[in-house]
């Protein structure tokens, strides 16, 4: 194949123990799945269906990366969320056969311009500006799922310059990654590839350059990045 431009790089991230990478199709994210963030956001942690935003492949930066404070913004959030990293593709897949999709887990961080957000949310608008920009997306190795087993709980956490400022358990999703598979399969047709960023808990806060991120959720190791 010959392009009239050269062709973008694929994204991808490391597989954790692995010479080999994952390559990445789309990114998913899962809104207000914690009812503790619900709360702090202003929002009745009710069970609603949950809600899907997207952030660019091309928004992924590596553990050990420095995050470049981004334009147009003077509030950038942190996010800690687990990772989900599918290896199948489907529509409308039942909740019980959501896990066979699963290829492995990794810690990723939702980077959010806080202050863009909040103005879309008023007027209506689409949410890019305030999720989907450059390096809005670190993301730790991920781990496969024949290393961890099907994760359903453990501790995902988060601390600023080593002071801990979220800290919860992946047991308290709202909607657990079954149900958020099989949900986003009835909207979108998933494909082998695709990432789904699954929510954060309680605690979320602004970055200031210079700040070192550190966050982990039990199992799948640590992601340290730097505001640059
Ligand atoms: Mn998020």
């Amino acid at each position: 194949m010959s392009y009239v431009i050269d062709a973008p790089a694929q994204p991808v991230l490391p597989v954790s123990g692995s010479e080999l990478s994952f390559p990445v199709h789309r990114i998913y994210c899962v809104g207000r799945n914690y009812a503790d963030h619900a709360r702090e956001m202003g929002h009745d942690p009710d069970r609603e269906p949950p809600f899907f935003f997207q952030k660019n492949p091309d928004n992924l930066i590596p553990d050990g990366s420095v995050f470049p404070y981004p334009s147009q913004t003077s509030d950038v959030h942190f996010e800690i969320e687990l990772v989900v990293a599918l290896s199948k593709s489907g529509k409308n897949i039942p909740e019980n056969q959501a896990e066979d999709c699963v290829y492995g887990y990794a810690v990723g961080i939702d980077m959010t311009r806080r202050d863009l957000q909040g103005q879309m949310k008023e007027m209506g608008r689409p949410w890019e500006i305030g999720k989907a920009f450059e390096h809005s997306a670190p993301c730790g190795p991920i781990f496969p799922k024949s290393q961890t087993g099907i994760l359903n709980e453990g501790r995902i956490w988060l601390e600023v310059n080593g002071e801990i400022r979220q800290d919860g358990n992946i047991n308290q999703l709202i909607w657990n990654v079954p149900e958020t598979i099989s949900y986003l399969s009835s909207l979108f047709e998933l494909a082998p590839g695709d990432l789904i960023f699954t929510g954060t808990p309680a605690g979320v806060g602004s970055i200031q350059k210079g700040d070192e991120m550190r966050g982990g959720v039990e199992g799948l190791g640590e992601i340290k990045i730097t505001v640059g």
